[in-house]
């Protein structure tokens, strides 16, 4: 597969050379010259696959012959061995898609997870110095660093913006230690990606410490991601899938360009909801047709706290090759939602016997609002209730149980450095 960088469309690299360089200049995204295409017939046995068979078909199409059958195979294997997606029923025309049963309990592990077995694979084809410099909102943080952990050779720096992310969320990654550094950023997610952006001009430290990026603006992140839509389809009852919609609740918005991409290429999903809390930067675009983002918000569904989000250019790029209308409907409606709001649907779905977390509930929110009689709903349950244990407690009077991991890691104290949002104080860390 070849992919371009959407800031210079004559720039083409194979697939196994985007994931190594993350971002290409004038921090042009990548993104395939053409998507592969499943025809009605290949999508129908694709479905009957099991999730290793189906994810393999899929990723083998866009990658092709760059990683021999037997390695990608094993690549896939250990990235989704232990992070199966389940559905959760929970009326008569809505499920929720659970995504949260990984390691880390955020859907974010899929990716992270095959995006380190990657570079893990081409760091064995080549000895220089590698170094994963990420920013999270939140779940991101967490994945990335377990699924690099002790990886040979590999360092990883995360960044975080201090105090906005939830306290189990800040353990699960900045009580490792070993090949993982954390950084407490005295800013918003907004500044710290801003950062990770700023390191990727600068071409003389990129070469010098071999930086790559855990963020979703890595491709091999969001080819993963279009898997688990496949299987989800293929867990529904027949009857079920014929009008489906799914309603994504989006901060970067890669996890909704995956799920656009999984439509493109033959999955008929009939719609896509992009579902936000009030950082609303693409519901203002697409209702009144002007790119204004606002300051960052706060909000208790933090991992979405993202005004400027990054994989918005992919998605416009997907549309004009498909010839899709952005402003049609027919292929993606939005919505945001109040943090008011947030809460009574996290009630509501207590009311229904789910324990949900702020993130899906806020999609769960928009699909009501969306759904139409005939039609069937998913929405994405992105993290596990008990990363927002003390949230949703607040909330709903119910008692989380921490599990045992998440105990014992609770009790191991946290170390970060924390800067300024300065570039010059993380290029000195860095160095
Ligand atoms: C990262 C994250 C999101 C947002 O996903 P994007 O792919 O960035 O749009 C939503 N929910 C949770 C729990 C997350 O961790």
């Amino acid at each position: 597969m070849k992919l371009y960088s959407l800031k210079n469309i004559s720039k083409k690299v194979k697939f196994l050379e985007a994931v190594k360089l993350g971002l290409c200049e004038k921090q042009g995204l990548f993104f395939p010259k053409k998507l592969p295409y499943f025809k009605k017939k290949e999508i129908k046995k694709i479905l009957k696959m099991n999730f290793f068979e189906k994810s393999y078909k899929i990723l083998n199409s866009f990658i092709g012959k760059e990683i021999p059958k037997k390695i990608l195979k094993k690549i896939i294997k250990k990235s989704f061995g232990i992070t199966f997606p389940k559905i959760k029923k929970i009326e008569k025309n809505i499920s929720c898609l659970e995504l949260f049963h990984g390691p880390t309990l955020a859907f974010k592990d899929f990716g992270a997870r095959f995006m380190s077995q990657i570079i893990y694979f081409l760091k064995k084809k080549n000895k220089n110095k590698v170094t994963i410099l990420t920013a999270t909102s939140g779940d991101t943080g967490a994945a990335v660093a377990n699924a690099f952990y002790k990886m040979k050779n590999i360092n990883v720096v995360i960044l975080y913006p201090k105090g906005k992310i939830s306290k189990i969320q800040e353990k699960m990654f900045c009580t490792l230690g070993k090949n993982i550094k954390t950084i407490s950023v005295n800013g918003s997610f907004d500044e710290c990606q801003k950062l990770v952006k700023k390191a990727f001009n600068d071409k003389k430290l990129k070469k010098n410490i071999g930086l790559n990026s855990g963020n979703s603006i890595n491709i091999s992140r969001l080819l993963a991601q279009i898997c688990y839509y496949f299987e989800a389809f293929s867990l529904l009852e027949k009857k079920n899938r014929k009008n489906l919609i799914i309603s994504v609740p989006c901060g970067n918005f890669g996890n909704i360009t995956a799920g656009l991409i999984a439509k493109s290429i033959g999955l008929p999903i009939k719609n896509f909801i992009a579902s936000t809390n009030s950082n609303d930067t693409v519901p203002r675009f697409l209702k009144y047709n002007k790119w204004k983002p606002k300051k960052t918000i706060s909000t208790i569904s933090n991992a979405m706290d993202i005004s400027v989000p990054n994989n918005w250019d992919r998605i416009i790029e997907l549309f004009n090759q498909n010839k899709w209308n952005i402003k049609d409907p027919k292929y993606l409606k939005f919505g945001k939602v109040s943090e008011k709001q947030t809460k009574k649907s996290i009630k509501k779905l207590y009311k229904l016997k789910y324990i949900s977390e702020p993130h899906a509930a806020v999609a769960y929110n928009v699909l009501k609002k969306e759904i139409k009689n005939g039609e069937y709903g998913l929405f994405l349950g992105t993290a596990h209730p008990l990363k927002f244990k003390s949230t949703i407690e607040k909330i709903i009077p119910v008692k989380i149980k921490l599990s045992k991991n998440v105990k014992k890691q609770k009790n191991i104290k946290s170390f970060s450095f924390s800067i300024d949002p300065k570039f010059s104080l993380l290029k000195k860390f860095l160095i």
